[in-house]
């Protein structure tokens, strides 16, 4: 049975270590299962659309990422990630869950190539443009100990309809919220949230075309 774990926040050590390297053996392991199975769910409720291991203090090189939007963005589990081709730039508002309620403007690549393994071991290779690419980046600066505010300008509270959407974009709430509660999720919510889960659509439209 997967649990929600505590998502660690800035200014937590284990947030700026290196994460080690998921050694073959563990990944048999019935605990670093379970670990897989806790990220998703943690991601789910948070809601997110990615998580680091390191995210709930755990230094292992590991993340997942579901966008939620069809069959090709996730849900996927990453091991021992690696990019094997980057390239193009684009700018990226982005949020973190792990710095509540702030965002940034910062430089990404725009495609980006990743490599590792699945949950039992198998070579994978996510192809990551958009939005997809975004957050593949965005996980794995957290295996390196870098958050995106360490690379962002003008960092502040999201505010505006446009800054809420962006937090979700990368990381955190807003609109994965309408599709964690399909799942059953028994999340509460104002609403002021869910008055921005109602733009949801065109939010993210305009965040895309802004960051185009
Ligand atoms: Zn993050």
């Amino acid at each position: 049975m997967p649990y929600i774990r505590e998502i660690i926040t800035d200014g937590h050590p284990t947030l700026r270590k290196v994460a080690k390297k998921v050694q073959p053996h563990e990944l048999s392991e019935p605990l670093f299962q379970q670990l897989i199975e806790d990220m998703f769910e943690t991601m789910y409720h948070a809601p997110g659309i990615g998580l680091a291991a390191p995210q709930i203090n755990v230094s292992k090189r590991l993340f997942v990422v579901h966008l939620q939007d069809d069959d090709k963005h996730g849900p996927f589990v990453v091991v021992n990630p690696k990019f094997a081709l980057v390239e193009g730039e684009i700018e990226s508002i982005e949020g973190c869950l792990s710095v509540p309620g702030i965002v940034g403007d910062l430089s990404r690549h725009e495609h980006v190539v990743c490599t590792g393994l699945d949950r039992n071991g198998k070579k994978i290779e996510l192809d990551g443009a958009g939005l997809f690419g975004r957050c593949l980046q965005h996980e794995m600066d957290h295996l390196d100990g870098v958050l995106y505010i360490d690379k962002a300008k003008n960092v502040r509270p999201a505010v505006t309809e446009e800054e809420k959407a962006a937090v979700a974009e990368v990381e955190g709430a807003g609109p994965a919220h309408d599709r964690a509660e399909a799942d059953n999720d028994a999340t509460e919510h104002d609403a002021a949230e869910h008055d921005a889960s109602e733009h949801d659509t065109s939010d993210r439209d305009a965040a895309a075309a802004a960051s185009a």
